[in-house]
């Protein structure tokens, strides 16, 4: 056996051996220790011919799968070995095979089905990635092409994989790994180079969809992705060792018809998770997700991930929620129908991979019955989009009618020990469970059947272990039986006798229980399959009954919070009257949230200065107008009184920098990276929220760069993007007037003695002063610190070290001289090198030289 093992480890030497033996999955040697520490197992030992026993643990066989999700979270790769013939058949050794190999993309039991468990494959060739993305539960299959490392990050941070296979020259380019290890927690997994052939690869996917040409794929013009995703599905063929018969449909996208959002954006509008707990809750989709169906929970989460730019079909989406709003009762009607609904596209998953059981089937039962109540509802509806969703609907009856008369009501989830079918559904299985319950009586019947006929008044049917069945003749009757009887004993006083008859009955009634179990099993199995052909019509009404979902869930979400429908235009007029933040709204108490207007145009409203002290409500101000163009380009309505939103290609945000700490970078070295990706990449058609550049250094170089950056955005010529700018320097006011495009607003705060209100409203205008000690002093900071604080305010006021740039013509050209906007530059250089000398320490001779170096600069 220990032979076998080894063998068979020799071939997974990456993955975790799970070696069947009886009732437990056990591990030796290296995958022992690694086991056991990582799943708290007992370490034990098996003498295996060695000097040493192997070290070895084991997981009982049907806890398997917490065991395996947890090394499979944790990035291993779990191959799975099993007896693959009877023990009590097997001569000598028991066969074993692996039948799968489980991997963080490839794992089928995943802990939250609101979101997709993506796999996904990158090939880099030169200068260009394929990447290709699935998920083995749902079926979902896409693949694209990007030109560029940013664009190839930004889909990586769209989709979250739990796994990234590559080829080596992926895993050698600048990408950072290790970033996409520890922080996104996705294995990455470069795979031999023979995967990504291109011959093989097309073999591999002209052979799966069992088509002549990649034409029909929509992938003639994608070299490098058809290589992405011929290799990801070579490497599903290598770890599931199954048809895959639900992977139907090679989805092919282009990253352009999506709205661009870089992953610090991702993580700073908190799209899909809060920044930094990383929950759900506090997120935009916490807001929108009311979706009764865990298919609708991810078709919304991957919609928030990738709002639209095509103003049609941004309308199509707003269209639906608006009609579903004009029909609140069918709405709600549907909701209601969803509910029951249970996870289609994973069901239809496991099914095709023959995994499903019985109670499976009977949530699938359960499920399909509600569809011919939804596909009615949705018959009151005529906007494109759910007229669409509804003739994609498939009632799917006869799938219904099958597993209704089939499958029994209750079933037990083992598929080995019968009680699975229904009666009525199948001849032999009713016989086999007569058999079994009214054999009795059968027997009676035919006793007395046989005394008439044959006149023997006491004949007997009488069982035991080594005849089993037989008629029983007293030697006075002996005379009277037929020719046809078979004799099979002779005892003193009597003759025991079979018949053909008795014979079959017999065998009913003893192979019953055992024919039984099988038969059902095979039944059982081939409903199975039946319903697996069908998977193409059950995936796509899957899809839809996700959309249904979706859309219903954004209706009942735009009427609950007083959402409105925007919109669209392509002007770029941003025009948001009373807007709101959808997140903060829900957390501030009853209606207290203050809303505000935004107004933002390619004219004389490009760039937003906004001051204000801390807490004033900038950032949620410039979040909330983020986030009410976001919702608008994914569909949804938002929250606003009224809202006209000119469609933006990017959203950019540098807000924070308090999750890059871990990176190990400088907090400005981060900011600075941002600003300068923002700078390289926004385009005049983007949207920018730009919270306090130039915070994390000097006051001179910060309002330098704040300043400067400013003049670069604010030039058409240049960039001309639309921008709000929140700043602590009162300085950058100035910028209004001299600057076309440029104005002023700050956040309203009303000074009540030494205190200050905020009155979170936002108007035009600069903020003269920045109240920082008022909020050091709501903070709690000990009043002797405030005191000293003020002191030093009006110390510092008096020296007058002002901080007066010079602000440049509007229109700058960029070639221009603009370097000396400091005057006091020098002085204030000084100054703080003698504030900063550490006389205690210094010694006559230092100080004497120190002096010399600064009269020199003068
Ligand atoms: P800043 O960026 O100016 O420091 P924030 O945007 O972080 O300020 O806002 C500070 C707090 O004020 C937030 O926690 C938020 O709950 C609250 N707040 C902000 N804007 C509003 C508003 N319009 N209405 C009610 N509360 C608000």
């Amino acid at each position: 056996m220990m032979q076998q093992y080894l063998k068979t480890k020799e071939e997974y030497k990456d993955c975790i051996l799970f070696y069947r033996l009886g009732d437990f999955y056990e591990m030796f040697f290296e995958d022992a220790k690694v086991a056991s520490r990582e799943l708290e197992l007992t370490l034990t030992g098996k003498s295996c011919g060695l000097e040493e026993r192997a070290p070895m643990c084991g997981v009982p066989y049907h806890a398997v799968e917490g065991y395996l999700n947890r090394l499979v979270s944790r990035g291993y790769k779990v191959a799975i070995c099993e007896q693959v013939e009877d023990p009590k058949e097997a001569k000598g050794l028991v066969a074993r095979e692996v039948v799968r190999i489980v991997t963080p993309g490839t794992n089928l039991s995943t802990a939250d089905e609101t979101r997709n468990n993506y796999l996904m494959c990158i090939v880099c060739l030169s200068d260009h990635y394929g990447i290709s993305t699935a998920d083995i539960t749902t079926g979902d299959y896409l693949v694209t092409e990007v030109d560029s490392e940013r664009k190839l990050l930004d889909e990586i941070n769209k989709f979250a994989p739990a796994e990234i296979i590559c080829n080596e020259a992926f895993s050698m380019s600048g990408v950072d790994l290790e970033d996409l290890k520890f922080r996104l927690n996705i294995a990455v997994y470069p795979l031999e180079s023979w995967y990504f052939d291109d011959e093989l690869c097309r073999k591999t996917l002209l052979e799966h969809f069992q088509v002549a040409s990649l034409q029909g794929l929509g992938l003639t013009d994608l070299n490098c992705g058809m290589i992405a995703a011929g290799a990801l599905l070579k490497y599903l063929y290598e770890t599931q060792k199954q048809p895959l018969t639900h992977m139907t449909h090679l989805q092919t996208y282009t990253i352009g018809k999506y709205m661009i959002i870089d992953s610090s954006s991702r993580r700073n509008l908190e799209l899909t998770e809060t920044l930094r707990e990383k929950l759900k809750r506090g997120s935009l989709l916490w807001v929108l997700d009311k979706t009764r169906t865990a298919m609708g929970a991810r078709a919304l989460r991957n919609m928030v991930e990738q709002p639209l730019i095509d103003r049609a079909e941004i309308e199509k989406r707003h269209e639906a929620i608006a009609e579903l709003n004009d029909h609140v009762i069918t709405r709600e009607e549907l909701r209601e129908y969803l509910n029951p609904i249970y996870d289609l596209e994973r069901l239809i998953g496991r099914i095709s991979y023959q995994t499903a059981n019985p109670r499976d089937l009977i949530a699938f039962r359960t499920s399909l019955e509600m569809l011919p109540h939804i596909h009615t509802l949705l018959e009151e509806f005529s906007s494109p989009l759910l007229s669409e969703l509804r003739e994609e609907m498939d009632v799917l009856e006869d799938m219904q009618a099958l597993i209704e008369k089939s499958i029994q009501e209750d079933p037990p989830i083992s598929i080995r020990d019968g009680d699975i079918i229904r009666d009525g559904y199948h001849e032999d299985v009713d016989r086999y469970r007569k058999a079994k319950t009214e054999g009795k009586s059968w027997l009676a019947k035919l006793e007395a059947e046989e005394r008439e006929k044959t006149g023997i008044k006491n004949l007997k049917i009488k069982y035991n272990k080594v005849f089993g069945y037989y008629l029983e003749v007293t030697n006075s009757y002996k005379d009277l039986v037929p020719d046809t009887w078979m004799r099979k004993q002779t005892l003193t006083n009597a003759e025991r006798y079979i018949t053909p008859e008795l014979k079959e009955l017999e065998d009913t009634i003893l192979g019953a229980e055992e024919k039984l179990t099988a038969l059902e099993y095979a039944l059982f199995c081939e409903i199975r399959e039946q319903i697996a052909s069908q998977v193409l019509r059950i995936q796509r009404t899957a899809k839809a009954v996700a959309m249904v979902d979706v859309f219903t869930s954004l209706a009942f979400v735009a009427e609950r919070n007083r959402f409105v429908r925007p919109v669209m235009n392509e002007k770029g007029v941003i025009d948001i009257r009373g807007g709101r933040h959808p997140v903060v709204e829900q957390m501030t108490d009853n209606d207290m949230f203050i809303p505000n207007d935004t107004y933002l145009d390619n004219g004389s409203n490009r760039i937003s200065i906004i001051t204000g002290p801390n807490m004033a409500g900038k950032s949620t101000y410039m979040r909330q107008t983020a986030l009410i163009v976001l919702m608008a380009q994914v569909g949804s309505f938002v929250p606003a009184d009224s809202a006209r939103i000119g469609i933006v290609d990017r959203i950019f945000t540098r807000v924070g920098a308090s999750d890059d700490l871990a990176s190990g970078q400088s907090t400005f070295m981060v900011e600075m990276t941002e600003v300068a990706n923002i700078l390289r990449n926004a385009t005049s058609k983007s949207l920018l929220i730009l919270d306090e550049i130039g915070r994390g250094t000097s006051t001179f170089d910060g309002l330098a760069i704040a300043w400067a950056v400013i003049e670069y955005i604010s030039n058409p010529k240049i960039l001309g993007a639309k921008t709000l700018f929140a700043t602590h320097y009162h300085e950058l006011t100035e910028l209004e007037g001299s600057l076309a495009g440029v104005n002023n607003y700050c956040i309203a705060v009303k000074e009540k003695g030494d205190d200050i209100v905020f009155l979170r409203k936002i108007i035009r205008g600069g903020a003269d002063k920045s109240y920082g000690i008022q909020v050091a002093k709501l903070a709690g900071v000990p009043d002797p610190v405030i005191s000293r604080a003020k002191e030093l305010v009006e110390e510092l006021s008096a020296a007058d070290i002002s901080l007066k740039p010079r602000a440049v013509a509007a229109e700058p050209d960029m070639e221009a001289e603009q370097i000396s906007l400091f005057d006091t530059v020098k002085d204030d250089d000084i100054i703080t090198e003698i504030r900063d000398m550490d006389l205690g320490n210094m010694t006559p001779l230092d100080a004497l030289n120190t002096i010399y170096r600064l009269q020199n600069k003068i």
